[in-house]
C-alpha cells in the first residue's frame, strides 16, 4: 500500500509538484499520466527518495518513509525503474540480472528467479551472455523490467516504460507488467504518456498538469471520459 500526501517538489525556482495526493492499494496498478513536464517523474522521483520533498508525506505499508533514504526505503520493498534505461552496458544480459537480485530480498532461489524471467521474455535467454549495451531499445526495457522485478519489490514505479519502443515491443511490455502486478500483488504505478496503454493494465488513473492533479479515476471512467483530449 503506497499513500502520497500533500507533497510538494521542487529544484531552485521551478516547482514541479503542488499538493499531489494518491492512493494506491496493494495488488493495484495506478497510472500516472500526464503531458510533458507534468511532474510525473517528480513524483516517482519523490516516492523513491530521490526528488527534494518540500512539503507532504510517503508511507509504506502504513510507515512514514518520507525522511528516509533511497536505500531505506528500497528495504522496504520499494523499486524504481528510471526513464532512460539505465543499465550496466558492459555487463551481459545475465551478470545485470544476477546483480539485482542479489540486492534483492532473494525469495526465490537464483536458478528460478532466472527461469522466470527466460520464461516471460525468450529472447532475453538467446541474448543471455551479450553485453546489455548491445541489445534494442525494447530487449534493454525488457532486461530493466526483470531487474526491477526479480528482487520481489512489494511497490514498484516505472517511468515511461513504453518510451521511443515500437507498437508491438510496447504490447510486450504492458503484457509483461500486467502479468507480475496480477502474479505478485505488488502496487505498481507507472508514469506515462501514452494514456491509452497504460489504463489497459492500470486499475485507477490519476492525471497531473503543471505538477497538480488534474483529475483521478478508475480507469474504465478515464477511458470513458475520453481524458487524453481534455486534461492533457
Ligand atoms: P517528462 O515526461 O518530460 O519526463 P514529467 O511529467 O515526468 O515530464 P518532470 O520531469 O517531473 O515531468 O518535470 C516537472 C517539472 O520540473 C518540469 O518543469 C521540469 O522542467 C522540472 N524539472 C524536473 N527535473 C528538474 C531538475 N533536476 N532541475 C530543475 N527542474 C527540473
Amino acid at each position: 500500500m503506497l499513500e502520497v500526501e500533500g507533497l510538494s517538489v521542487s529544484y531552485g525556482a521551478v516547482q514541479a509538484l503542488t499538493d499531489v495526493s494518491l492512493s494506491a492499494a496493494a495488488g493495484s496498478t495506478t497510472a500516472v499520466l500526464g503531458a510533458n513536464g507534468a511532474g510525473k517523474s517528480s513524483l516517482l522521483r519523490a516516492i523513491s527518495g530521490i526528488a527534494p520533498i518540500g512539503a507532504g508525506c510517503i508511507r509504506l505499508d502504513g510507515q512514514d518513509v518520507t525522511r528516509l533514504s533511497p536505500q531505506a526505503r528500497a528495504r522496504h520493498g520499494l523499486a524504481h525503474a528510471m526513464e532512460g534505461r539505465r543499465l550496466f552496458r558492459q555487463m551481459n544480459v545475465e551478470e545485470n540480472l544476477r546483480l539485482a537480485w542479489s540486492f534483492g530480498a532473494r525469495s526465490t532461489p537464483w536458478a528460478a528467479a532466472l527461469e522466470d524471467v527466460y520464461a516471460r521474455f525468450p529472447i532475453l535467454a538467446q541474448k543471455s551472455r551479450i553485453a546489455s549495451g548491445l541489445l534494442s531499445g525494447g530487449q534493454q526495457q525488457m532486461v530493466i523490467l526483470s531487474c526491477t522485478t526479480i528482487r520481489s519489490p512489494r511497490v514498484l514505479l516505472l517511468d515511461e516504460p513504453s518510451l521511443g519502443l515500437a507498437p508491438l515491443i510496447v504490447r510486450q511490455i504492458y503484457a509483461f507488467i500486467a502479468g507480475f502486478a496480477r502474479d505478485s500483488g505488488a502496487t505498481v504505478v507507472i508514469a506515462e504518456q501514452m494514456a491509452s496503454i497504460a489504463l489497459q493494465v492500470a486499475d485507477r488513473g490519476c492525471a497531473l498538469r503543471r505538477g497538480r492533479v488534474a483529475l483521478t479515476g478508475t480507469a474504465t471512467e478515464l477511458l470513458r471520459g475520453g481524458l487524453a483530449a481534455t486534461y492533457l
